[in-house]
């Protein structure tokens, strides 16, 4: 099975460090399941709308961030203001199930280890090091794969 970025994808794609590029570029033709790049590059615009998240106006003003960003009953997206997205050194990934973006939050579909694996067979074979946030002990972030710098 050999599966196709759509040009949304691509575009996003582009906005990241020509490593992150050939790793996700391969990844896919790894893939044994299809899935989408999210999220590229972030402006720190973007990256203090995402702050705001599940986060009250005091705890914004707190960190720097508009208190008008504060979404206090929205879930929490983001732990960080210093993403490694603001660098362009991490995408965001979604399995893409059926013609929809299918996060498989039970896990009961078991989407997300087949594309970390193909993320990390794609980074050996290339020579980069890159983490999967679905790792991370403390918060996993599983649509997330980073370069390790
Ligand atoms: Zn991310």
């Amino acid at each position: 099975m050999t599966f196709k970025y759509s040009q949304a994808s691509l575009t996003r794609l582009a906005t990241v460090h020509p490593d992150m590029q050939r790793v996700a570029r391969r990844a896919l033709e790894l893939s044994p399941v299809d899935f989408s790049i999210t999220q590229g590059k972030r402006t720190l615009d973007e990256q203090k709308r995402l702050y705001g998240k599940g986060r009250t106006a005091a705890q914004c003003r707190a960190a720097g961030v508009p208190e008008s960003y504060a979404q206090p009953s929205a879930a929490k997206v983001t732990w960080t203001l210093n993403s490694n997205h603001l660098s362009g050194n991490a995408v965001d990934v979604a399995p893409f199930v059926n013609g929809k973006l299918e996060y498989d939050d039970s896990g009961k579909l078991g989407l997300w280890p087949k594309i970390a694996k193909a993320f990390k067979d794609a980074a050996n074979e290339l020579g980069v090091s890159i983490e999967w946030g679905g790792d991370w002990t403390k918060t996993k972030d599983r649509p997330h794969f980073e370069l390790v710098r």
